[in-house]
């Protein structure tokens, strides 16, 4: 890995560097192997709370890979229903396109 800022995170999808607290968190259990959301200790992958990487993690498979380990739907459909919740008008002003 390379070195990153106090903090700082890369989104698995897209790349983009920016502070942990502003991705998703998905980590595989290091004690069962288990694919867990937000917290826990183990192999860790991060990605935008966004349509486009939640795509591209699913359909590209790109956090499978980043934790090597399958990904169940499980947790596709928790972090899509996140989506309708995280995505609000009033956030996407001031677009970093
Ligand atoms: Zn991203």
């Amino acid at each position: 890995m390379s070195r990153l800022p106090q903090g700082y995170r890369r989104c698995i999808a897209c790349r983009r560097l920016a502070h942990r607290q502003e991705f998703w968190r998905v980590i595989r259990l290091a004690s069962t192997g288990a694919i867990a959301l937000d917290q826990g200790e183990g192999r860790s992958a991060y990605l935008c709370p966004t349509v486009a990487c939640f795509n591209q993690g699913r359909r590209k498979n790109r956090l499978g890979r980043a934790l090597r380990s399958a990904i169940p739907d499980s947790v596709w459909v928790a972090l899509e229903a996140r989506l309708s919740v995280t995505i609000c008008p009033s956030l996407s002003e001031g677009s970093d396109g």
